[in-house]
């Protein structure tokens, strides 16, 4: 089968190869997957440049990729479980890439998302950029038809953006949006179709805002207000952001950015008593908070960080807003029908081009043709 593997430390084409690959063998409590469509991360782009952030979680030779829907090909021994998530051949499925323990504090107290034995697959094992994957069993998610094959393709980071909104109930609640990235775009949408009666994006590029804009002109959402935190001097976005929420403050910031001056502007704009839901990662790991004393303390704010998808409320909470009609396939703004143009699908990604940029290994009409 062709594959996308990381084959060497090194960055750009030099360190990934599209080439020829075993075809894994799904052991006892495992199934084969047939790859529909698969979706470049954030993390994708970090092994392809082989940033230092990666080095210690993917060892070359490795097959990448984590975002991916598919048609299940073949079943383990023991592996097509019983009741509700029974799984047959030809069934057109999604799967979480956390593989965690089941047996760490975490694991065992329901929030296996943040286990201390996460093995992800398309980073410690072999992922989606292939045109076969085997996953655990227990981790397969079952689609429907009301999840287009191209929205299949990233129900990961899709999955980052539910959660991140998912810690607070957003009807009638103004929310912020920090960072108009692939997964802050999907929470807008996800704010938007919860009933917010507010959403403010900032950013740092026009060219991100203006999607931020056509895609409210595209819903009708009026309630949508977008700054540039770069060229517009944040005292004055702050006093806009005043009068939208009438001195009082947003009620919910997603941070999306990990920047440092969006994480303190972020504390600066949200109200008494906030929420602010962090999932951006700031370069430098480290992040200086300005006035900790008033915004944070005396402002009673709480803050959230986020990590992956909880297993797997966020997948029922995300298949269920799919179903009331979400849209997200928006967001895909590149397709390839063959993984050979991988190297020109991270350009595309790199420049900003795409919020996702989406592969059929076996092209779309073929994929397509096996929903059934
Ligand atoms: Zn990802
Ligand atoms: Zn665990």
């Amino acid at each position: 089968m062709i594959a996308v593997v990381k084959s060497a430390p090194l960055d750009g084409p030099e360190g990934t190869e599209i080439r020829d690959c075993p075809i894994p063998e799904p052991g006892p409590g495992e199934v084969l997957i047939r790859v529909a469509a698969a979706a470049i991360c954030g993390t994708d782009k970090h092994i392809y440049h082989w940033d230092p952030s990666i080095r210690p979680s993917v060892t070359p030779p490795r097959i990448y990729g984590h975002e991916f829907c598919g048609f299940i090909e073949t079943i383990g021994e023991g592996a097509a479980r019983a009741h509700e998530g029974a799984l047959q051949v030809g069934d057109y499925v999604s799967a979480e890439m956390h593989i965690i323990c089941g047996e760490c504090p975490q694991c065992r107290s329901g929030n296996g998302h943040i286990c201390i034995r996460t093995q992800i697959y398309g980073l410690h094992e072999d992922g989606a950029f292939a045109e076969l994957v085997k996953v655990p069993a227990s981790n397969v998610i079952k689609l429907a038809p009301f999840v287009p094959l191209r929205v299949g393709a990233f129900l990961d980071a899709l999955g980052n953006a539910v959660h991140t909104t998912q810690i607070i109930d957003l009807a009638g609640k103004s929310v912020a949006i920090t960072g108009f990235g692939p997964i802050g775009a999907m929470s807008a949408a996800v704010a938007e179709h919860s009933g917010a009666s507010l959403v403010i994006v900032t950013d740092v590029s026009d060219h991100q805002l203006e999607t931020a804009r056509r895609w409210a002109a595209s819903r009708n959402f009026a309630n949508m207000h977008a700054f540039n935190v770069r060229t517009t001097d944040p005292r004055d976005v702050k006093q806009a952001i005043d009068v939208l929420t009438d001195g009082v403050g947003v009620d919910v910031v997603c941070e999306m950015s990990g920047s440092s001056a969006a994480i303190n502007f972020g504390l600066d704009i949200v109200r008494m008593g906030g929420t602010l839901s962090l999932l951006g990662l700031p370069a430098g790991h480290s992040v200086t908070i300005d006035d900790y004393t008033r915004n944070v303390i005396f402002k009673g704010v709480s803050m959230h960080g986020i990590i992956g998808r909880r297993m797997y409320s966020t997948w029922q909470r995300m298949l269920a807003l799919l179903r009331s009609g979400l849209d997200v396939e928006w967001v895909v703004q590149a397709t390839f029908d063959s993984l050979d143009d991988f190297h020109e699908g991270i350009a595309r990604f790199d420049r900003h081009e795409a919020l996702k940029v989406v592969f059929f290994p076996e092209g779309e009409a073929k994929a397509q043709a096996r929903m059934k």
